[in-house]
C-alpha cells in the first residue's frame, strides 16, 4: 500500500523521524473498537493492539489513538498483527465532549482530517444557525469546510438559498446537489484527491451515505458491510471506519462523526466569524468579551447596522459554549494533577519509611 494514498506527508514524516531507527513503521488507524483497533500500513490492512505501557502513559482518553491517526507501529505480518508504540503529533483534531460523569472529558472522533463536507439537504432540516456551527467546529479541527445542500429536487428557491450561505458562511465553497439522481455530486469528488482525508458531518437523513455511496461505488462499500455488537451487547450493523476511494481520497465515516462538538478553543470560532473578529482590533479592552464591555467596537458595529445581530448572536452563543468547555475541562485537569500528586506523595512516604 502507497502510504502517499493514505495521507502521509512531510508533515508526519518529520513527527516519524525518531522513530525511524526503531524498527517502527508509520501506520493509520483505520479503525477503533472498544479494546483493539485496526490500521493500514505499507505492508496492508492489520488488527492492531496498544500496549498497556501507552494506556498509562496517558493522561486521558484524546491521547490514545483515534481512526486517522497516525502511530508508530510494530508490523508483525507474519502473525498477521501489528503493535502500536506511539502516536504521532495531529494536524488537527474533531473531538466532542463525553456525556455523563466525566462531562468534561474529550473524545477525539477523528484526527488529521483535511476537509469536512457539511451536509445538509434543502427542505425543513435547513438551518442558518446549524451550519455555522460545524463551520466553525470544521475550522477548530484544522479542517476546510464544504458545505452540501443536498436534496436540490426537493427545494423550490435554490437562489435564495445560495445568497443566505454567502452571509453565514463567508468564503465557504458550497454545492448544491440531488445526490439520488448524482446531480452535483462530482463537483464534491473534486475536493478529494491523493491522499486527502474527508469527513461528512450533518444530520440524520440528509444524505450523507447516498452521497459517499454515489463517491465510492455503491459495491465497494456495500460488500465491505460487517456486523458488530455494539457496547450495550444490541445487534447493530456497522460499516467500516474509513474508506479509500478509487479515484483517490480517503474517507472517515464513524458513529460519533455524525454529531461533533465544538472543541476546547476558540480559534475556529474566530475564522467563522472573522466579518465580526475584524472589529475586534479596535475594543477598547483587550480582554474584551464583546458582550457587555465599554467600549466594544463590536457592538458599536452593530449599533451601526455593519454587523447583523442574528450573526452576533450566534457568535456569543457559540463563545459561551466553548467557554463553559474550558471551565469544565480545566477543573477535571486540575483534580487530575491533584490525583497525581497525592499518589506521588503517598510512594515517597511509603520509600522514607525506616526498614524494620
Ligand atoms: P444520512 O442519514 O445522512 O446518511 O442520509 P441517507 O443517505 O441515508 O438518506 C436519507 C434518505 O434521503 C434516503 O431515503 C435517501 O434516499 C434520501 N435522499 C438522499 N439524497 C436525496 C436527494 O438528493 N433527494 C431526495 N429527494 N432524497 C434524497
Ligand atoms: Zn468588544
Amino acid at each position: 500500500m502507497d502510504l502517499k494514498k493514505l495521507g502521509w506527508n512531510l508533515f508526519f514524516s518529520a513527527c516519524f523521524e525518531e522513530f525511524q531507527a526503531k524498527n517502527l513503521a508509520p501506520a493509520r488507524i483505520s479503525a477503533v473498537h472498544r479494546n483493539a483497533y485496526e490500521v493500514f500500513t505499507e505492508f496492508g490492512e492489520f488488527p492492531a493492539l496498544i500496549t498497556g505501557k501507552m494506556i498509562y502513559a496517558a493522561g486521558d482518553n484524546s491521547e490514545l489513538p483515534a481512526v486517522g491517526d497516525w502511530v508508530a507501529a510494530e508490523c508483525r505480518p507474519e502473525e498477521g498483527q501489528a503493535i502500536i508504540r506511539a502516536v504521532l503529533p495531529r494536524k488537527g483534531k474533531m473531538s466532542r465532549k463525553i456525556a455523563g460523569e466525566k462531562a468534561s472529558d474529550e473524545q477525539v472522533i477523528a484526527a488529521n482530517v483535511d476537509i469536512i463536507f457539511i451536509v445538509t439537504s434543502l427542505n425543513e432540516e435547513f438551518s442558518e444557525r446549524r451550519i455555522e456551527r460545524y463551520v466553525a467546529a470544521a475550522y477548530e479541527a484544522a479542517a476546510k469546510p464544504v458545505i452540501i445542500l443536498n436534496k436540490s429536487d426537493l427545494c423550490a428557491d435554490i437562489e435564495a438559498t445560495g445568497e443566505t450561505i454567502k452571509k453565514v458562511a463567508p468564503g465557504v465553497d458550497f454545492h448544491v446537489t440531488s445526490a439520488i439522481s448524482g446531480t452535483g455530486t462530482a463537483a464534491i469528488g473534486k475536493h478529494l484527491g491523493e491522499g486527502v482525508t474527508a469527513v461528512f458531518t450533518g444530520s440524520s437523513g440528509v444524505g450523507k451515505s447516498t452521497i459517499i455511496n454515489e463517491l465510492a461505488g455503491r459495491e465497494i462499500f456495500a460488500v465491505r458491510e460487517i456486523s458488530d455488537f455494539d457496547d450495550r451487547g444490541k445487534h447493530t450493523t456497522t460499516h467500516r471506519q474509513m474508506v479509500l476511494l478509487q479515484g483517490g481520497g480517503i474517507v472517515i465515516d464513524t458513529p460519533g462523526m455524525r454529531e461533533f462538538h465544538m472543541g476546547s478553543a476558540g480559534e475556529g470560532l474566530r475564522e467563522a466569524f472573522s466579518e465580526i473578529e475584524e472589529f475586534s482590533q479596535k475594543c477598547r479592552f483587550r480582554d474584551c468579551t464583546h458582550d457587555s464591555e465599554p467600549g466594544c467596537a463590536i457592538i458599536k458595529a452593530i449599533e451601526e447596522g455593519k454587523i447583523s445581530q442574528e450573526r452576533y448572536d450566534s457568535y456569543l452563543k457559540l463563545q459561551r459554549e466553548i467557554r463553559s468547555f474550558n471551565i469544565r475541562h480545566d477543573y477535571q485537569m486540575k483534580k487530575a494533577e491533584q490525583r497525581k500528586w497525592k499518589s506521588i506523595a503517598k510512594t515517597m512516604r511509603h520509600f522514607k519509611k525506616p526498614r524494620p
